[in-house]
């Protein structure tokens, strides 16, 4: 069904295409997606029409577009950066060669989200060497920094570069399933100052760790823990990181905790900030003396999309079409759309090749066939659309 020109087999040029993205070590910090886009664009003939986004410090975003019969722009978006790797000694294949080993390809990124990127790469190619004008315009949007602050999606955003695109898929790994949902992050850090005391004399200071402790329980009281979401499950609340005190008979003077809260769709975190910062203007009032910062570190909203949506029914078509199975899923880890949805209110879905539990983790794969059946449905997709 795809033929693709060029002296390799569908499943030859996949497994090369991943495989060079994969040599090429995009680990962030310090990112370097500027030679993935380099990698990327000796895939493609030199006319194809692009625009690097350059964000200094050899980081970079690329954007690539096709002409369809009409303007209406289908959106394809895709990270280019990965998670470090912490262990390199203790994979079953060096994590940068791209090692295949009985249909899976191993490596650093190859899961989350270098596949959903060689499937974006392919649905490009197939039109460009086929010469094929898609019905709608096509536009490919790899870009730099997902996996920590976002700037690229963000100084996309902000060129405004994005407005253009009607409905948006977001490539990272769902596992083959139709992801209409994510969580979202809200990540709190929480510095408290009190009055350091003798130990024997504890009612003379301020004990910064308990005050810590004390806000910690409220501000998690405020938050509905037990609400629960048919694909995401239940929101959650983790302390992930502590310090504070200096020695045993010491009342600590200061203290400061990170809290990292998963929200579901329904809740508001502007409403659950408000709230931790009052909780915090009336700690100060009622401990005279004692001060306490609340910095938001990371804010991501949870996103959900209608499942009547003509975007999701048409997703439903294609699926029922290449018979593969049509399931819904909710994803647990944020992604680029939180960064643009919020600010260009179109219809997106997650669904890329790829499983969602492979991301950072240790001996990541992704199965072959996976970014192949994902690449059809994506062709399969646009010519239908
Ligand atoms: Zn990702």
């Amino acid at each position: 069904m795809i033929i693709l020109k060029g002296e390799f087999n569908l499943e030859e040029r996949t497994e090369n295409i991943l495989r060079k993205l994969i040599n090429t070590n995009t680990t962030n910090p310090p990112g370097n997606e500027i030679d993935a886009i380099r990698t990327i664009l000796s895939f493609f003939p030199k006319e194809v029409d692009y625009e690097i986004i350059d964000h200094g410090d050899n980081r970079g975003s690329l954007l690539m577009e096709i002409k369809g019969k009409d303007e209406e722009k289908i959106g394809f978006i895709g990270h280019l950066d990965t998670v470090p790797v912490s262990d390199k000694s203790s994979w079953i294949y060096p994590p940068f060669d791209g090692v295949i080993e009985e249909g899976y390809m191993y490596g650093r990124g190859t899961s989350d989200m270098k596949g959903g990127v060689t499937a974006m790469i392919l649905t490009a190619l197939y039109f460009i060497e086929n010469n094929i004008t898609p019905p709608h315009t096509l536009k490919f949007v790899f870009t730099a920094d997902e996996e920590s602050g976002g700037i690229g999606v963000q100084a996309l955003r902000n060129k405004g570069l994005l407005e253009d695109i009607a409905k948006v898929f977001i490539a990272e790994p769902s596992d083959e399933k139709i992801g209409i949902c994510e969580k979202g992050a809200l990540w709190l850090n929480i510095y408290v100052k009190g009055k350091s005391a003798h130990g024997s004399k504890p009612e003379l200071g301020i004990n910064a760790i308990e005050k810590l402790y004390e806000y910690i329980n409220r501000l998690k009281d405020i938050i509905d823990l037990d609400e629960s979401h048919s694909l995401l499950g239940e929101p959650s609340f983790a302390i992930t990181l502590i310090h504070g005190g200096v020695k045993t008979n010491i009342i600590p003077e200061e203290a400061n905790a990170s809290v990292d809260i998963r929200t579901i769709p329904g809740f508001d975190h502007d409403e659950i900030l408000r709230k931790a910062f009052s909780i915090g203007k009336s700690m100060e009032e009622e401990n005279i003396g004692m001060s306490m910062e609340i910095q938001v570190e990371n804010n991501r909203p949870p996103l959900t999309m209608d499942e009547e949506d003509v975007f999701i029914k048409d997703i439903i078509k294609t699926y029922e079409k290449l018979f593969y199975p049509v399931e819904f899923k909710g994803i647990n880890f944020y992604t680029d759309a939180s960064q643009l949805i919020p600010f260009h209110n179109i219809p997106f879905v997650i669904l890329g090749p790829g499983e969602e539990n492979m991301c950072h983790q240790r001996n990541e794969r992704i199965k072959i066939e996976s970014i192949i059946r994902m690449t059809k449905f994506y062709i399969s997709y646009i010519t239908n659309s």
